[in-house]
């Protein structure tokens, strides 16, 4: 939502949440396991036999296969899922606590996070810039770093005061001085045609997608005018890239619509979402990721300082030292008016519109894709999807559509709208063995999703550490 971060030079890596575990030459096999295979035609696969060899799901049967020498992983009662796809996230940030706001950015434990939380894809939705998540990607894809696949746009683009810039600028005078020099530019201006230089130069370094921020935070603040975001559109689609548009209300969506955009980042939330523009994403084949969890957080996150209230999976994907921050809340007036209008439109609109708004996008067929723009507002990278699912049946999918929306859909995406070769997203044979085994059915109990049993990184069973 408000994209915010402070990336700085320097950084802590010293966890292990996470570890690849020794080779298992003859493969790993799971029986009697009830397989959500998040196809379409066919969801669920009852009582089956999985085997994983090497980095692929080799055999799927629901006849008993027998494999000489691999390790059998008891399946009854338990539901095996691919691993999820989180399409909305900033890995380099860190959480902001108004309270604490000198905590480092936790860069490396986010990616551990999310793949201890089964996260095995992640859409970075305004990082550093595209050379440094490039780096960044190839070195989670060479094993170098232990992540989730990255799929990033580097910077986005913005208008001069424009979100999220009063966001930045507002954190940054609270910080003392020898922070702030630390923090780089998160984000390109673009405010006229001469600015398309800037444009040009960031496309041609080759991003994953385009990110245009069009949302006025706070209310009645610059936003970006309707020709720029056009030109910007017109000018990725040339290069093939797609363009994700972070938006507020019904106006934006419109403009996001006539600019001929891929998508749009967040729901509506600021007010109702009209059904007719709902209709018009479905007719341009637009997506949307609602994240409902960040806005509903705006409820929480200042009144309940400690972290107890999350989930068992959050609070083990929080960084030991926001979790020391959120139990040592120090005096904290609200003396922005920034932070002041966020907290009273929820209470007064957000909290009204944001689960509805999702009933609208699927009453009239919208894609929805989950994702959590975690770290934003006390949103633990990695454990808060498993709540964003919660929340998406909360607004009126059905668990199986919730679970859809962060495999199936969100990996057709990658590859028709992202141009990706992955083969990710669902269980078929053949298919890269990234995989969620969980204790019970989330197709009943969305919340099922977070007894995680084993993760398994293109087949690979990862060693989940708590911290
Ligand atoms: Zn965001």
């Amino acid at each position: 939502m408000i994209a915010i971060f402070i990336p700085f030079i320097f950084g802590c890596s010293c966890h292990d949440l996470v570890q690849t575990s020794p080779d298992m030459k003859n493969g790993f096999l799971i029986r009697h396991v009830n397989v959500f295979t998040a196809q379409a035609d066919r969801p669920v696969l009852k009582d089956a036999d999985v085997y994983i060899q090497g980095r692929k799901i080799a055999r799927i049967s629901t006849k008993r296969l027998n494999i000489p020498g691999a390790e059998i992983i008891d399946g009854k009662g338990r539901m095996l899922l691919p691993g999820l796809i989180d399409f909305h996230n900033h890995v380099m940030a860190g959480m902001i606590i108004p309270w604490d706001l000198e905590l480092l950015p936790t860069m490396r434990f986010n990616l551990e996070a999310m793949l201890y939380s089964a996260i095995v894809a992640t859409v970075d939705m305004n990082g550093e810039s595209v050379a440094s998540m490039r780096k960044l990607s190839r070195d989670i894809e060479s094993g170098a770093i232990l992540g989730p696949r990255l799929f990033y746009c580097g910077m986005g683009f913005t208008a001069k005061g424009a979100h999220p810039i009063p966001m930045v600028e507002m954190v940054k005078g609270k910080l003392p001085w020898y922070m702030r020099m630390f923090i780089p530019d998160i984000v390109i201006e673009v405010n006229n045609e001469e600015d398309m230089a800037k444009v040009d130069k960031h496309l041609a370094a080759g991003p994953d997608f385009t990110k245009i921020f069009l949302d006025d935070l706070p209310d009645g603040s610059p936003k970006m005018k309707p020709e720029i975001v056009q030109a910007i559109v017109k000018r990725s689609h040339e290069k093939s890239i797609p363009v994700l548009i972070h938006i507020g209300r019904n106006e934006d969506v419109k403009v996001a619509i006539e600019s001929g955009a891929d998508g749009i980042a967040h729901d509506v939330y600021k007010e109702r979402l009209d059904p007719e523009l709902a209709r018009e994403l479905v007719r341009r084949k637009m997506i949307v990721i609602p994240t409902v969890y960040v806005f509903d957080k705006l409820n929480t996150f200042m009144n309940e300082k400690n972290y107890t209230h999350y989930s068992r999976l959050e609070r083990e994907t929080f960084p030991p030292s926001y979790k020391k921050a959120m139990n040592n809340p120090k005096p904290y007036i609200i003396d922005d008016e920034l932070w002041a209008g966020y907290f009273r439109n929820y209470r007064q609109t957000y909290s009204r519109v944001i689960h509805p708004n999702v009933k609208i996008l699927k009453d009239e067929g919208v894609t929805i894709l989950a994702g959590t723009d975690s770290p934003n507002l006390g949103l633990a990278t990695g454990g808060s999807l498993h709540v964003e699912l919660a929340h998406l049946v909360e607004g009126g999918l059905t668990p199986t559509e919730a679970l859809i929306s962060a495999t199936s859909t969100p990996a057709r995406i990658l590859r028709e709208v992202f141009h990706k070769n992955i083969d990710f997203g669902v269980i078929e044979e053949g298919k890269s063995a990234d995989l969620l085994l969980v204790d019970g059915d989330p197709t009943k109990n969305i919340r099922d999703t977070e007894n995680i049993i084993a993760v398994f990184d293109k087949g690979n069973r990862l060693e989940r550490r708590l911290q």
